[in-house]
């Protein structure tokens, strides 16, 4: 009959408005932004780049500035620049990191290239800006957030990417130390030193024998 969806799902609503005075779970809204649903784990909307440790957030950075995210991500709203030292020697840091989020579609491209684990997608989404250009073009600093950030909106994927980086450290570790001691072993040993032929053993002179000799001279 016609109309009998439309009942039908008047009916689950009616159904749900009045379990909700007795059971809130039943609700199916909240008062935002006072009230705020919990967010599922897979959601995501823009990138932040991970550092390991709060005293130094921009010196424990896990990337490494090797750049390809910038290349791979789609609308190129990635900008990054490799520091350097005096002598123009790379130091495996971004001097520059900048994302435009105005620009960011999302995809998520960028953490899936990512060989570091450096970068992952955020869950903030209270991001609303007067200026559409420079508020939402995002720097190195406002991008860095700590691992235990990581774990408390992704705690499935950030504990997996720990047990990853840990085994690796200690495959590391362990080939490190298994150069180590091949490099030892291939050292040549300093030569024992020559020793000196041994002198001869000076014989004591042969004791007089206390025997009288058997043939004793003839006397005259
Ligand atoms: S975030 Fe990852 S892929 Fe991008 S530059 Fe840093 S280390 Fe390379
Ligand atoms: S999520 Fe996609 S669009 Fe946004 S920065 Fe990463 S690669 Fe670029």
């Amino acid at each position: 009959m016609l109309g009998t969806g439309l009942i039908k799902g008047l009916g689950v609503t009616a159904k749900n408005f009045v379990g909700s005075f007795h059971d809130p779970t039943r609700l199916v809204t909240v008062e935002y932004p006072e009230q705020k649903t919990k967010l599922p784990e897979n959601y995501r909307n823009f990138p932040f780049l991970v550092f390991d440790e709060e005293q130094d957030p921009l010196g424990t950075l896990r990337c490494v500035a090797c750049r390809i995210c910038e290349a791979e991500c789609p609308p190129q709203c990635i900008y990054i620049v490799m520091e350097r030292d005096d002598k123009g020697k790379a130091m495996k840091r971004p001097k520059v990191f900048d994302i435009d989020i105005s620009v960011c579609m999302s995809c998520q491209i960028c953490v899936e290239v990512c060989p570091f684990d450096a970068i992952k997608m955020d869950q903030q989404y209270e991001i609303a800006e007067a200026d559409r250009f420079q508020a939402l073009l995002l720097n190195r600093e406002a991008l860095a957030k700590s691992n235990q950030y990581y774990h408390q909106i992704h705690p499935t994927e950030a504990a997996g990417v720990d047990a990853l980086l840990a085994e690796q450290k200690a495959k590391q570790a362990a080939s490190r130390a298994a150069a180590a001691a091949a490099k030892s072993a291939a050292v040549p040993k300093p030569a024992a030193a020559a020793t000196p032929p041994s002198a001869p053993v000076a014989q004591p002179p042969a004791a007089p024998s206390a025997e009288a000799p058997k043939n004793p001279p003839a006397t005259a």
